[in-house]
C-alpha cells in the first residue's frame, strides 16, 4: 500500500480522529456516569444522616439507639451494605458500625471530621476513597459514609461492552471510509490516467468531466481549459514554423537558381567563384533546414501515418539500403544487411524517412573502410530495426539529447557535413506517431547503435 497516497492519508486521519472521538465519548460517559452515581450516594448518605440524627434525638439509651439504627438499614445491616455509621457525643461514641463485609475500610481508621466539614455536612476522603455525610442534633454528631471504589468498578463494568465493541466499530467505519474515499477519488485517478495519455499534438485531447458539480468537476474543467490554451499555443507555434518555412522555400529556390546560373559564367575570377560556391552551399543547407522544419511541422500536425498499410519492414529496409549504398561507397563504407521478413502497419514513406536518416547519419560518422550493419528481426513480438556503425560513437552525456530538435554533438563538424540537428528529431516524431520506440546506444567497443522497436499492437501477422 502506498502510504503517501491521498487515500491512505485521508484514511489515517479519519481513523485517528474517529479513535480520538471514540475515546473522548467513552471518557465523557465514564465521568458523567461516575459523577451521577457519586451524587446519588451523597444524597442517600445525607438522607440517612438526617434519619439517624432524628433517631438520636429521641433515644438516649445506646442499645435502643443501635436497634433503631439497624432497623433503618433493614433488611440488611450497615456492614452488609458496606456502609459506615457513627453517633458520638462529647463524652464518647454511642454507636459505630462494624467492619464492612466488602472489607474496603476499617471503621477504626476513620478520622473525626473537622468543624468545617461538619458545617458543610459533607466530606470526601480521597485516600480512603470514601464520602461522608454529617448531621448534628444537640451535642450529638452523626457520621455516615460509603466507599466510592465500587462505583468506579460498576461504571467500568457497565462501559466494558462499549470498549470491546470499539475495535470492531472502528474497523467497520475505516473499511467503509476506505471504499468511500476510493470512490470519491476515482475521478481523480481517471483524470490522471487520461492526462498521462494526452500528447500536445493531439488537438482534440481533453480530460473526462463528470458533471457532479463538485470540486473534481471544477478541477477537470480548469485543466481542460489549461490544456486547450497549451494546445492553442503549440498549434500557433507549429503554424508559425510551417508558414515561415513555406515562405522561405521560394526565395531560397530563387537564390539557388541564380547562384547556379552565376557559377556557370566562365569569366568569373577564382575568388568570386569561391565566394559564390560557398554561398550556394549555405543556401543548400538552409533549404535542407527548411525542408526539415516543414517535415516536423507536418508531423506535429499528425500527418505522420495518414496512410497506414501493412507492409514488410525488411523489404523496405533492404531497398532503402541499396539505394543509399552509392552514397556509402563514395565514402568507402559498406552496408551489410541481415533482414528477416516482419510485417508492420504504418506509412511506408515515413518509415523509409526514418531508415534514410539513420543510414545517412551512420554513413556520415563511419570512417573510410568501415561497415554499417542493418538488421531487421522479430524480437519477442516486436519488429526490430537496428542500424549500427563503426564510427566515432556518441558521448554518454549527449545520448539523452540527440533526439532533440537542433541538437548536434559536434556543431562545427555537423555543420560542415550539412547537418542541422533535425534528422533524428524527425525520425523520433515519425516513430512516436507509429507507436514505435527509437533509442540510441554507444557501445564501449565504439560506434553507434540505433534501434527502432515497433510495438506489438501495430504488428499484424503475415
Ligand atoms: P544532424 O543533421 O546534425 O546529423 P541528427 O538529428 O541527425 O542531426 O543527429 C543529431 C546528432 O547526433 C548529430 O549532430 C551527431 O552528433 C549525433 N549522431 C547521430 N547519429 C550518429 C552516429 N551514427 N554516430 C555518431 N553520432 C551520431
Amino acid at each position: 500500500m502506498n502510504t503517501r497516497s491521498l487515500r491512505f492519508q485521508l484514511l489515517a486521519w479519519y481513523s485517528s480522529l474517529l479513535l480520538v472521538a471514540f475515546a473522548a465519548v467513552w471518557l465523557l460517559i465514564f465521568v458523567a456516569a461516575r459523577q451521577s452515581l457519586v451524587q446519588n450516594l451523597r444524597d442517600l448518605l445525607s438522607r440517612r444522616a438526617r434519619q439517624i440524627a432524628h433517631l438520636a434525638g429521641q433515644y438516649s439509651e445506646p442499645a435502643e439507639l443501635e436497634r433503631e439504627i439497624r432497623q433503618l438499614y433493614a433488611p440488611d445491616s450497615p456492614e452488609a451494605q458496606g456502609r459506615f455509621a457513627r453517633v458520638s457525643s462529647p463524652d464518647g461514641t454511642l454507636f459505630v458500625s462494624g467492619p464492612p463485609a466488602n472489607g474496603l475500610f476499617n471503621p477504626a481508621d476513620i478520622p473525626k471530621p473537622s468543624d468545617n466539614e461538619i458545617r458543610s455536612g459533607f466530606a470526601r476522603h480521597k485516600p480512603l476513597q470514601m464520602i461522608f455525610a454529617y448531621a448534628t442534633v444537640g451535642d450529638l454528631l452523626v457520621e455516615v459514609g460509603g466507599s466510592t471504589a465500587p462505583i468506579k468498578e460498576d461504571v467500568s463494568r457497565m462501559l466494558l461492552p462499549l470498549l470491546l465493541a470499539a475495535p470492531v466499530l472502528l474497523l467497520l467505519a475505516s473499511g467503509g471510509a476506505y471504499l468511500l474515499i476510493g470512490r470519491a477519488l476515482q475521478p481523480v485517478v481517471r483524470i490522471a490516467r487520461s492526462a498521462e495519455e494526452i500528447t500536445l499534438h493531439k488537438t482534440d485531447a481533453a480530460l473526462p468531466v463528470v458533471q457532479t458539480g463538485d470540486e473534481i468537476e471544477a478541477l477537470a474543467l480548469s485543466l481542460n481549459r489549461m490544456i486547450q490554451r497549451i494546445q492553442d499555443a503549440v498549434e500557433n507555434n507549429r503554424r508559425f514554423v510551417a508558414d515561415a518555412s513555406h515562405e522561405l522555400k521560394t526565395p531560397l529556390a530563387v537564390m539557388r537558381g541564380e547562384l547556379e546560373m552565376l557559377l556557370r559564367n566562365d569569366s568569373l575570377s577564382p575568388a568570386a567563384r569561391e565566394t559564390l560556391a560557398s554561398n550556394l552551399e549555405e543556401v543548400e543547407r538552409l533549404s535542407r533546414i527548411v525542408q526539415g522544419l516543414t517535415a516536423l511541422s507536418r508531423l506535429d500536425a499528425g500527418e505522420a501515418n495518414a496512410e497506414s498499410v501493412v507492409f514488410d519492414l525488411s523489404r523496405l529496409a533492404v531497398t532503402t539500403a541499396d539505394q543509399m549504398s552509392l552514397l556509402a561507397e563514395d565514402k568507402g563504407v559498406k552496408i551489410r544487411s541481415d533482414a528477416k521478413p516482419v510485417s508492420i502497419a504504418g506509412d511506408p514513406a515515413r518509415i523509409k524517412q526514418v531508415i534514410v536518416n539513420l543510414l545517412d547519419n551512420a554513413i556520415k560518422h563511419s570512417p573510410a573502410g568501415g561497415a554499417i550493419d542493418l538488421r531487421v528481426a522479430d524480437e519477442g513480438g516486436h519488429a526490430l530495426l537496428q542500424i549500427s556503425d563503426e564510427g566515432s560513437g556518441i558521448p554518454a552525456e549527449a545520448l539523452p539529447k540527440i533526439f532533440e530538435r537542433f541538437y548536434r554533438v559536434d556543431k562545427a563538424r555537423s555543420r560542415d557535413e550539412g547537418g542541422a540537428g533535425l534528422g533524428l528529431a524527425i525520425a523520433k516524431s515519425i516513430c512516436q506517431a507509429h507507436g514505435a520506440e527509437i533509442s540510441a546506444e554507444s557501445p564501449r567497443r565504439g560506434g553507434a547503435v540505433f534501434k527502432v522497436r515497433f510495438s506489438p499492437a501495430r504488428l499484424t501477422p503475415d
